[in-house]
């Protein structure tokens, strides 16, 4: 039987997963025997807080943890995400209908358009950004329809500028900031015309949050949720990934409107069986335990970022000091393409970045910079990259 003549359209018309194709590209370089920098994926290199692991090993011991988990999730997980969400950002929650646990929020973002898109609806999401958000769009039998993060607006969508029948015929809008690739923020008056916008055209808001705690010289980016109004028409996507290094750990939560957070719940009750409760034991250490470990995360980023941008101004590139994430959104020189630019990087320095348009068209131009080795690994990427000759 010819398998590849049975997969579905879906799949077929299924670009390879941004990061898959960069990690083939690194392996064949690899092989060649070259030492290799990653600064491709966004994948925390230091360890998950100690106390959080310990708690974990205590938790894994007790067979009252071993049986499938609540759907929601654990009760006093959901208590814990809406006391931080309080302290954090002063968002009141109701832990019963408006937080839902999730496998990473990757997997909350994939799943949510099953709950509201038919097939033909449209989609709107922020590009360059997450390719999660259009092939959830897609999965669903939508039309994702991009929006454009422009350096001339900040980074931030033109509202104005998406066309009136479009706003018409969408149902829902993937946000994200702080703002991967960009590193760009947003700030109270946005999300106050976001809401506008989305009380007007009755379109569904999707905010992708995992940065808010990874910001540098004393900025505390906001949440989507504090905007007045923002509970009647969105959801916010958290996550445990960025804030506490627990990437390979899946613990994400969804939290806000009760209808939006329930038609989610349903799909995913039929879909999955919840996160590891011994996980989710571990999660609630992290909100609640000792938070130190987060100031250290953000010292050890922002000197990595200052280390960076420094250089990289110095050799004549373009970037500008991002006020939250791990990324640095870098002009590609005069006379590249982002992928022209990004396989040159790799083959010659040995440094894996991610070209821009891999997160969308709109992102050409430029090339992703994750801060994720240390600053003597930085130092050496510097060297590299000063002997390069565009
Ligand atoms: C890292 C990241 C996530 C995914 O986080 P998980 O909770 O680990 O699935 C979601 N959105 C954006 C924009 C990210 O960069």
């Amino acid at each position: 039987m010819n398998v590849n003549e049975k997969k579905a359209d879906r799949i077929i018309h299924l670009p390879p997963y941004l990061f898959a194709e960069i990690d083939r590209k690194k392996i064949e370089i690899q092989q060649k025997g070259m030492d290799i920098i990653d600064l491709g994926v966004g994948d925390p290199d230091l360890p998950t807080p100690s106390h959080i692991v310990q708690k974990m090993q205590e938790a894994v011991t007790h067979s009252e943890y071993h049986t499938y988990p609540t759907y929601a999730g654990m009760p006093a997980l959901r208590k814990a995400i809406a006391e931080w969400y309080k302290n954090r950002f002063n968002v009141t929650l109701n832990p019963e209908s408006e937080i839902l646990v999730l496998i990473g929020s990757k997997e909350g973002i994939a799943h949510t358009p099953l709950a509201f898109i038919n097939p033909g609806d449209v989609g709107l999401y922020t590009s360059p950004g997450y390719p999660v958000y259009p092939t959830g769009i897609r999965f669903a039998g939508g039309t994702p329809h991009p929006v454009a993060l422009l350096e001339r607006n900040g980074f931030l969508p033109d509202l104005d500028a998406i066309p009136e029948p479009v706003k018409h015929k969408a149902k829902l809008f993937f946000l994200n900031y702080p703002n991967n690739p960009t590193g760009a923020v947003a700030e109270g008056d946005f999300y106050e015309r976001l809401v506008t916008m989305a009380e007007e055209y009755e379109i569904l808001i999707c905010h992708d949050a995992p940065y808010t705690e990874m910001s540098y010289d004393g900025y505390r980016p906001l949440s989507f949720l504090e905007s007045p109004g923002a509970k009647e028409v969105g959801i916010e996507f958290h996550s445990l990934s960025k804030t506490y290094r627990m990437t390979g750990w899946r613990l994400g939560f969804a939290v806000g409107n009760p209808d939006m957070i329930q038609a989610l719940s349903k799909i995913k009750s039929n879909i999955d069986s919840g996160v590891f409760k011994a996980v989710q034991i571990a999660g609630i250490e992290a909100l609640t335990g000792d938070q130190t470990c987060v100031e250290e995360m953000r010292n050890t980023y922002q000197r990595r970022r200052d280390l960076m941008t420094k250089a990289l101004t110095k050799m004549g590139f373009t970037v500008t000091p991002p006020k939250a994430t791990f990324y640095l959104w870098v002009k590609v020189p005069q006379g590249f393409t982002s992928s022209a630019f990004a396989t040159k990087v790799l083959e010659e320095a040995g440094i894996v970045i991610t070209p821009g348009n891999g997160f969308g068209k709109e992102g050409e131009g430029f090339v992703r910079m994750a801060l994720t080795v240390d600053e003597q690994r930085l130092k050496e990427a510097i060297e590299r990259l000063k002997k390069l000759t565009f």
